[in-house]
C-alpha cells in the first residue's frame, strides 16, 4: 500500500507581541490562527483493528492535538521571556493564560514549538510531515520534515 497523507485542520485564537520588532506587532494583539497538520503514513491492513483503512484515526489525532497545542495556546497571551518579568508577573497574577516562551513567539518560531509536541506523541507508524499556520487569509508559514 501506498504512503497517504491524511490532514487535520484546527482553529484558536491567540495573543501576542513581538518583543523590539519595528511595526504594529510589538503591540499586544491578537490573530484567529488555522492551523494544518498532516501526518503520512500506510492504512492500517488489519480486518481486526477497529481503525482498519486509516492512517490515523481523525478524532484521535484531534485529540492529541487539543491535548498539546489548542489546549495550551487557545485564548492564551504568549510572550518572549525576555520581556520585563515585572510585567509577566503582573500579567500572570492577573490572567490565567499567561504562556511565556524561550523565543520571540511569531508564526515561524510557533510552528517549531508545536510540531516538536505533536511529534513527541505521535505512534510511529505515522510521520509529522508538515504543519501549516496561518495568521491571517493571507500569510502563513509551514514546518516541513
Ligand atoms: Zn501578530
Amino acid at each position: 500500500m501506498s504512503i497517504i497523507k491524511i490532514t487535520k485542520q484546527f482553529s484558536f485564537e491567540m495573543a501576542h507581541a513581538l518583543r523590539n520588532y519595528d511595526g504594529l506587532c510589538r503591540n499586544i494583539h491578537g490573530h484567529s490562527y488555522k492551523m494544518d497538520i498532516t501526518l503520512a503514513g500506510r492504512p492500517l491492513n488489519d480486518d481486526n483493528s477497529p481503525k482498519n483503512g486509516m492512517v490515523m484515526d481523525f478524532g484521535d489525532l484531534k485529540k492529541l492535538v487539543n491535548e498539546e497545542v489548542i489546549s495550551l495556546l487557545d485564548h492564551a497571551l504568549v510572550l518572549n521571556a525576555k520581556n520585563d518579568p515585572r510585567l509577566i508577573d503582573v500579567l500572570k497574577q492577573n490572567f490565567d493564560k499567561i504562556v511565556v516562551v524561550e523565543f520571540q513567539p511569531t508564526t515561524e518560531n510557533l510552528l517549531d514549538f508545536i510540531a516538536g509536541k505533536i511529534k513527541q506523541r505521535l505512534p510511529e507508524t505515522v510521520k509529522l510531515c508538515r504543519v501549516r499556520l496561518r495568521e491571517t487569509d493571507t500569510s502563513y508559514a509551514d514546518w516541513e520534515e
